[in-house]
C-alpha cells in the first residue's frame, strides 16, 4: 500500500492548505476546504460547526467491509498568528505558515486515506479528524474536548500526526498558566500618606516568588525518567504605576508543568496552599487562576499500538524509533487520558514550527504517509 504516497499531490495539498490562513480561532475557510479534499478522496464527511462555529471540527470517514478497529490520523487546522512570507515550494521544500505545524500532515492524512480507498477491502474504519483550537494561548483544544467528553467521538487507536518524527515519544508533561493577583484593600495612595502596616502586594508577590521557587526546587529533586521533573516558572511580573505610590496590586503569570503520574488538580490543590501560607502572612488577598493547556502523556512502549508504530517506522526508514520523551504539550493527552483512547505521536518532520520561516520537506510528507499505512496493515494484522 505504501507504493500509493504521491509526492506531488503531498506537495500540492500541502501548498493549497497553507495559501488559506487560519489563526488559531479562524479555520472555517480551510477546515472546508480540507472537508472537500477529504470528499474527493472517497471519505463520508461530516463538518461539525454548530458549537465552534469559526473553527468546524472536520472529520471524514472511511469504512472498511470487515470488521476491525476504528483507526484515527489527527491533527489541527490552526497555525499560531505569526505572519509568515507567502507560500512557496523549492526543491524539496514547501514554505509557508503551517507547513511543518501541521497542514503538511493533513496532507499526509488525507493521502493516506487515499491509499486505504484504493484497496478492495480492509477491516474497521480510517477516520480522518481535523480540529481548530489547538495553538494557546488562542485554542487549549476546547473543540477536541468537546469532541471527546460531550460529542461521544469513539475510536480504537488514534496517531496525531505531529511531533515524532524521529523518536519515540512515550511520555510527556501537562501544562497549565497560571496568573495570581496579589491585591490589598483600598485605592492607591502617596507612600507616605500609607497607614503602617498596610499590607504591601509587590512585596507579598516577592513572597510569592521566593515560596514558588523553593518549591520548585524542592520539586526538582523528583526526575520522571522521560520528562524531567516538574516545575513552576514566572515569565510576567508586574505591579504599581509610580515610584512613591503605595500599589495596590501586584500580577505574577507564568507556567506550572508536570510530570505524568499528576495531574491539573493535584497541580491546583498544591499551588493554592502555597499561596494560602503567603496570603495569610502578608495580609494581602490572593488569587489563582490555573488554566490547563494539556494533561501529561504516557503510552507503553510496548502496546500493540506503540509496537505497530515502531515497526511501521522501522519497515519505512530501516532504523529504530528511539524511545524518548519531553516537555511539550500536545493533543494526545486528550485521547489515552480519560477517554481511555490509545493515542501516539509521528509525523513529518519540518522546521520553523512558531519561527519566522517554516517549511516542510516533502520527501518527509512521503515517508510520514508511509509510516501511517505501515501501522494500519500492523493494525489490521
Ligand atoms: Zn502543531
Amino acid at each position: 500500500m505504501i507504493e500509493h504516497a504521491d509526492a506531488d499531490r503531498l506537495r500540492d495539498l500541502t501548498l493549497e492548505l497553507v495559501e488559506v490562513e487560519s489563526p488559531t480561532g479562524d479555520t472555517a475557510e480551510v477546515a472546508r476546504l480540507y472537508a472537500r479534499r477529504l470528499e474527493e478522496v472517497g471519505l463520508g464527511v461530516e463538518v461539525l460547526d454548530e458549537v465552534f462555529p469559526a473553527t468546524p471540527i472536520v472529520i471524514g470517514r472511511l469504512s472498511g467491509s470487515e470488521p476491525g478497529p476504528t483507526v484515527v490520523l489527527n491533527g489541527h487546522l490552526d497555525t499560531v498568528p505569526i505572519p509568515h512570507a507567502p507560500p512557496r515550494v523549492e526543491g524539496d521544500l514547501v514554505y509557508g505558515r503551517g507547513t511543518a505545524d501541521m497542514k503538511g500532515a493533513l496532507a499526509c492524512a488525507a493521502e493516506a486515506a487515499r491509499a486505504v480507498k484504493s484497496l478492495d477491502s480492509f477491516p474497521g474504519e480510517l477516520v480522518v479528524l481535523a480540529t481548530g483550537l489547538h495553538e494557546s494561548p488562542g485554542g487549549r483544544g476546547e473543540d477536541l474536548a468537546w469532541l471527546l467528553q460531550e460529542h461521544g467521538f469513539k475510536a480504537d487507536a488514534v496517531i496525531v500526526c505531529e511531533l515524532g518524527s524521529d523518536r519515540f515519544i512515550a511520555a510527556h508533561t501537562g501544562c497549565a498558566t497560571f496568573e495570581i493577583v496579589v491585591s490589598r484593600p483600598g485605592e492607591a495612595t502617596h507612600e507616605l500618606k500609607t497607614e503602617a502596616g498596610t499590607p504591601h502586594p509587590i512585596v507579598a508577590a516577592g513572597k510569592v516568588i521566593d515560596a514558588v521557587s523553593a518549591r520548585s526546587a524542592a520539586l526538582g529533586a523528583a526526575e520522571h525518567p522521560l520528562v524531567g521533573s516538574d516545575t513552576y516558572f514566572f515569565g510576567e511580573v508586574d505591579g504599581g504605576d509610580f515610584y512613591n505610590r503605595f500599589p495596590t496590586t501586584c500580577r505574577l503569570v507564568g507556567t506550572r508543568r508536570w510530570a505524568p503520574g499528576s495531574v491539573l488538580a493535584d497541580a491546583d490543590r498544591e499551588f493554592r496552599e502555597l499561596l494560602a501560607r503567603v496570603a495569610a502572612e502578608t495580609g494581602c488577598t490572593i488569587d489563582l487562576d490555573l488554566r490547563l493547556v494539556r494533561e501529561a502523556y504516557e503510552i507503553d512502549p510496548e502496546h500493540p499500538l506503540s509496537l505497530a508504530l515502531r515497526r511501521g517506522y522501522a519497515d519505512v526508514t530501516g532504523v529504530e524509533l528511539p524511545i524518548s520523551g519531553g516537555k511539550l504539550v500536545a493533543d494526545a493527552a486528550f485521547f489515552n487520558g480519560e477517554c481511555g483512547i490509545p493515542a501516539v505521536y509521528h509525523g513529518p518532520a519540518g522546521s520553523g514550527a512558531h519561527g519566522d520561516v517554516e517549511s516542510v520537506p516533502i520527501s518527509e510528507l512521503v515517508r510520514a504517509t508511509k509510516v501511517y499505512l505501515r501501522v494500519l496493515e500492523h493494525l489490521w494484522a
